[in-house]
């Protein structure tokens, strides 16, 4: 059996594994793909130190660092089942295999909710972004839109408005979601447009994005924006479906960890974007993921 299983190969999920081996405990890490969410992004400019890199640049890097320790990597690999058994936690994977350890670390990561319109696959990292924190400087001085009007897509249009040269707001529905106070800034802001009851109907481009079709929903007559960038802001969904039932969840499917990473079942830690964190950064996963390992041990040499 291993000392620490780690579920999730992304920042939170290399940091942890690599935390736990340097104590010179047994360490495995399952992945079902090595490197998460890094793999789809295009430049990184927030990883302080590195002043640019790429994603999966990152992620090879990533790869190597754990690879310097003896870890047992066990790539495309997905669990489905975690459960306490005799004092040790037993993680099902989908291919039948059982695997065994006296503490786990979930760091199963999240996944942008899509919008699934013609031209959002396409132009992914050509106009078509998902984190204002990562990508808005890349619009600096260009007209962009934000789909979806909860907390998040008005967050981002605060933030983006600040940067950019434009921001229209587009929300299906015929009212924003978002906090009051939120809306009350964003109605302040010279530079930001507000279109309720539009339905996104496609992304345009060429090679990367020059607007956005959609149908306003009251009257049904379709228009036109012309934009360099469209940030889907309809939510971000953690990886824990597999975990309802097992481990605490907070309303929207995130594990509750405390300070030191630790959730409801004793000797289970979870660490990154699958948690209740309020920010998910690659530096915030990586740090969690250092202290889920740190928490792990600790919790090693106390029982
Ligand atoms: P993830 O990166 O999501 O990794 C989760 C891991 O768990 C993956 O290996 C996945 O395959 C695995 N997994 C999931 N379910 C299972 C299962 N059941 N069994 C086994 N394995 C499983 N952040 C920045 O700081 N700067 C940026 O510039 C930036 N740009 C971004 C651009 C894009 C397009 C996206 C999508 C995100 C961006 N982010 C950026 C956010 C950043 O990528 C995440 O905060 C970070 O990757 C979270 O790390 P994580 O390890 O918690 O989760």
């Amino acid at each position: 059996p291993f000392d620490v299983l780690v579920i999730g190969g992304g920042p939170a999920g290399a940091s942890a594994a690599i935390y736990a081996a340097r104590k010179g405990i047994r360490t495995g890490i399952v992945a079902e793909r090595f490197g998460g969410q890094i793999l789809d992004t295009l430049t990184i400019e927030n990883f302080i130190s590195v002043k640019e890199t790429e994603g999966p640049k990152l992620a090879k890097a990533l790869e190597e660092h754990v690879k310097e320790y003896p870890v047992d990597i066990m790539n495309l690999q997905r669990a489905k089942h975690l459960e306490k058994k005799d004092g040790m936690i037993e993680v099902e994977l989908e291919n039948g295999a059982v695997l065994k350890s006296k503490t786990v670390i979930v760091a199963t990561g999240a996944r942008w909710r899509n919008i699934n319109v013609p031209g959002e696959q396409e132009f992914k990292n050509k106009g078509v972004a998902y984190c204002p924190h990562c990508d808005g400087p890349l619009f600096a001085g260009k007209d962009v839109a934000v789909i979806g009007g909860g907390n998040s897509g008005v967050e981002a249009a605060i933030d983006l408005a600040g940067i950019v040269n434009h921001v229209t707001l587009l929300e299906f529905n015929d009212h924003l979601k978002a906090d009051e106070i939120l809306q009350e800034r964003l109605n302040k802001l010279p530079n930001v447009t507000v279109i309720t009851n539009a339905a996104t109907k496609e992304i345009t481009g060429t090679d990367k994005v020059n607007g956005l079709t959609y149908v306003d929903r009251a009257t049904g007559e379709e228009k036109h924006i012309e934009l360099a960038g469209v940030f889907v802001q309809i939510g971000l969904v953690p990886n824990t479906e597999w975990l309802r039932g097992t481990l605490e969840l907070n309303q929207i499917g995130e594990i509750i960890v405390d300070k030191k990473g630790a959730t409801s079942i004793p000797g289970v830690f979870a660490a990154g974007d699958c948690t209740d964190s309020p920010y998910n950064q690659i530096i915030i996963s990586m740090g969690s993921g250092a202290i889920a390992a740190l928490s792990a041990f600790d919790y090693l040499i106390r029982n």
